[in-house]
């Protein structure tokens, strides 16, 4: 039975993985270039915020099964598996993705693998670069074609990604074009990911090229599904329609669906956006831009939600932000996650203080890395001290926290009861019943 399994960069999917694989009994040595990070993670300190996963990786820690390295030597001298789980952010100044981190991790781990092995990348690739990879691998790792690459695209969400790892909703398999290889590969991954087979989990296998595509068009499917919605929310705002009764209504149709189809600030973090781009550089590459020209319009309804929210709190003040005082909640750009990559709630803070709005941020678990990001805005420790003395408050991320706020404790510390919900998360009702000046993106 394959019992090794190496994780190569242990961020928020390649931690979450080592961990459960680890729960799941295998023996784990995740591997990171952070080496703060991996003494954080040997240490049972989980260097960012993901419901329910210190226990998992606690537990694994005292079995003995999972450990850290920061050595590809002894990651390629113990691994039967080696799955690719670093970072392929969005290159600055271009669409396309960043493939340096994944070109440097099988770069690094090929060349000393001199038994035998499974390479699985985890990582969101533009497709082709698996097959780009497995040459790589072919050509540099000593054992030629005994190590042997996989494509397993991983579908976890920030905030729910234990239970995503252990409960997904299907195991997509990319294999390569060898029979001997694809069978080879395709009977360990399916021990790996065994108890979920059982469990009724849906395995798909699919050459490279088709498993690469099926996790960038999911992404590209749930960024249409929100700026969808949002497009109505333009058209609401333009004929005074309601555009959260809308989304109601529409939820019930079953073809339709209500997930993802929340009217409000729009996607972001480090996926949807950074993916949808990277999906739109590589179609243009091989010469199908056309098809996902849409793409564009998706990623410009997203960002023209954030410049609405801001005109939206500068109309509450009269047309300015000079001199006034903005309480803004939220800095994640989803609750249940500390990341504030490309965060909707981020993106406005920094904006209104450009225009000369003393803004404060809360977040409930995001403050550090939001202190890191914007360095320039002002913080403070809870929600009320946020908006003490503000002249408009902004709910831009939708923690349960604020979700449960009471208009009167706000109504006590502030200086004007205004307040923009960018996520469509609060009864306008019962603020508007507390005397507040209530206003949402695409409602009346
Ligand atoms: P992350 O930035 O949290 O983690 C990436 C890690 O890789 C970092 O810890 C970094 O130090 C490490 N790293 C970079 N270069 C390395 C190298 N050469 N050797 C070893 N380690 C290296 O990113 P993430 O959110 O975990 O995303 C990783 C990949 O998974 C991306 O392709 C992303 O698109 C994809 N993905 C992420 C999620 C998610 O919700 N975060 C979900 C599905 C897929």
């Amino acid at each position: 039975m394959t019992q090794r399994l190496t994780v190569i960069g242990t961020g928020y999917l390649g931690a979450t993985h080592a961990a459960c694989m680890a729960d799941l009994g295998f023996d784990v040595l995740g591997l990171d270039a952070d080496e703060d990070k991996i003494a954080r993670l040997a240490a049972g300190d989980l260097p960012f915020y993901e419901p329910g996963l210190e226990p998992v990786l606690r537990r694994g820690l005292e079995s003995g099964r999972l450990r850290f390295t920061t050595s590809y030597e002894e990651v390629a001298e113990f691994g039967d598996v080696h799955f690719l789980c670093v970072g392929t952010p969005q290159k600055p100044g271009e669409y396309a993705a960043d493939l340096t981190y994944v070109d440097a991790a099988a770069g690094a781990l090929a060349p000393l693998l001199h038994r035998p092995c499974l390479i699985v990348g985890k990582s969101t690739v533009p497709v082709g670069t698996a097959a780009r990879l497995a040459e790589t691998v072919a050509k540099s790792a000593p054992v030629g074609g005994d190590a042997v690459l996989a494509w397993n695209p991983e579908f976890l969400r920030e905030g729910f990604a234990v239970d995503d790892t252990l409960h997904p909703d299907r195991i997509v398999a990319g294999l390569p074009a060898e029979q001997g290889a694809a069978e080879h590969a395709e009977k360990v991954l399916r021990e790996i990911y065994r108890t979920m087979i059982a469990d009724g989990t849906p395995f798909l296998t699919a050459d490279y090229a088709t498993a690469e595509l099926v996790k960038v068009s999911a992404n590209a499917f749930l960024a249409t599904k929100i700026s969808f919605i949002n497009a109505m929310a333009e058209v609401c705002e333009a004929a005074h329609a309601d555009v959260a009764k809308l989304s109601e209504a529409l939820s019930y149709d079953d073809r339709i669906g209500g997930r993802f189809l929340g009217p409000g600030l729009g996607f972001g973090g480090g996926c949807l956006p950074k993916d949808i781009r990277a999906f739109m550089a590589r179609a243009g590459e091989l010469g199908a831009d056309q098809a996902l020209t849409f793409l564009r319009e998706v990623d410009e309804i997203n960002i023209r939600r954030r410049i609405r929210m801001v005109d939206l709190a500068r109309r509450q003040l009269g047309g300015s932000f000079a001199g006034r005082t903005v309480g803004v909640l939220g800095a994640a750009f989803k609750p249940n996650s500390d990341d504030v990559r490309d965060s909707p709630a981020l993106d406005v803070a920094a904006s209104i203080r450009a225009q000369g709005g003393a803004v404060t941020v809360y977040d409930p678990r995001a403050m550090d890395n939001a202190r890191r990001a914007q360095p320039s805005l002002a913080f403070a420790p809870s929600a009320l001290d946020a908006v003490r003395d503000a002249h408009v408050v902004l709910l831009l991320t939708e923690w349960q926290e604020f979700r449960e706020m009471d208009p009167a404790d706000l109504s006590a510390v502030v200086a004007e009861r205004n307040i923009v919900d960018g996520r469509n998360a609060l009864e306008p009702e019962q603020w508007r019943a507390a005397g507040w000046n209530y206003r949402a993106l695409g409602r009346p």
